[in-house]
């Protein structure tokens, strides 16, 4: 059994964060077929005893999938507005998913303040934990609508790596559109190498963003993901500084958490 499959059979709560790149099938929707997919899945896991939260991103593409003619505004005014209709677009996709299985879904929206204000994080730890207890997926994203830049998160691999830690989670799953981490940026190199594991972070960092002497780094990320592979470099340092394990993997692949549970799909495990 590989380190992947190991992690996932040994976790019993596990937070899985869909990038944006990953819901949305090259034409800038939802994936429905793909959410669909992972709910099936999900309920096997959830029939085996194991606990799952999701982050999902996605609001300002599935918004801008509803208001295209809102296509060329860059005005943040109308980008919070795009993610305040695209919120509902995607957590309809969600719920759609689920409902065959006879699964409830719930929606946490946060912002960073919420991580620091002890009272708030006490909150939601105790909501999480509700929602889960009675067999319930929530699903956390990041309160686009009301986060302007200074207050914001950022990115969801962070949020995702900040959820994990306070549900005290036992595994942290980034659905990517990349395989997992590579030696160097695969979009750029041809003969870029996927780690299967990685235990020294800092050194996995160096490799696989091209850093340069002078910080130059060639992580970037796609059209709609706002991290890249640095953010998700930062989200495994930061969960497995709690002891928490990470995976890396494609979640377009098919059946891609069920392959990745049973060791046939590929990913990079970063071992806590
Ligand atoms: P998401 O929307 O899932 O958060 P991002 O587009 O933000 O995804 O980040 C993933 C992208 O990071 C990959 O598609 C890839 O182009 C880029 N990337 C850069 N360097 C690497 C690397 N060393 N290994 C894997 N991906 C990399």
């Amino acid at each position: 059994m590989n380190a992947i499959a190991k992690l996932i059979l040994k976790a019993r709560k596990i937070v899985f964060k869909f990038g944006s790149n990953t819901l949305t099938g090259g034409d800038g929707r939802i994936n429905s077929t793909l959410l669909a997919e992972f709910a099936e899945q999900a309920d096997a896991f959830l029939k085996q005893g194991k606990q799952i939260v999701i982050v999902s991103s996605g609001a300002q593409v599935a918004g801008l999938s509803a208001m295209d003619r809102w296509d060329r505004k860059r005005d943040i005014h109308y980008r919070q507005a795009l993610c305040a209709v695209g919120q509902v677009k995607l957590m309809n996709a969600w719920e759609k998913a689920f409902t065959p299985q006879g699964i409830h879904i719930a929606q946490i929206l946060l912002t960073r303040d919420d991580f620091t204000d002890n009272t708030r994080t006490l909150n939601m730890r105790n909501t999480l934990f509700t929602l889960v207890d009675e067999g319930i997926v929530p699903i956390i994203n990041e309160n686009d609508s009301v986060s302007v830049e200074e207050i914001k998160i950022g990115d969801n691999d962070t949020l995702a790596a900040q959820s994990a830690i306070l549900w005290s989670a036992d595994l942290l799953v980034l659905f990517s559109d990349i395989d997992g981490l590579y030696d160097k940026n695969p979009r750029n190199h041809a003969d870029a190498q996927l780690t299967e594991e990685v235990r020294d972070i800092t050194a996995a960092r160096r490799s696989a963003t091209g850093e340069t002497a002078g910080g130059e780094a060639d992580g970037g990320a796609g059209e709609f993901g706002t991290g890249g592979i640095i953010t998700k470099l930062d989200a495994a340092e930061r969960v497995v500084s709690y002891g928490i394990p990470m995976i890396l993997a494609h979640g377009g692949r098919k059946r891609a958490l069920e392959s990745l549970a049973d060791g046939t799909g590929q990913g990079t495990a970063f071992l806590a």
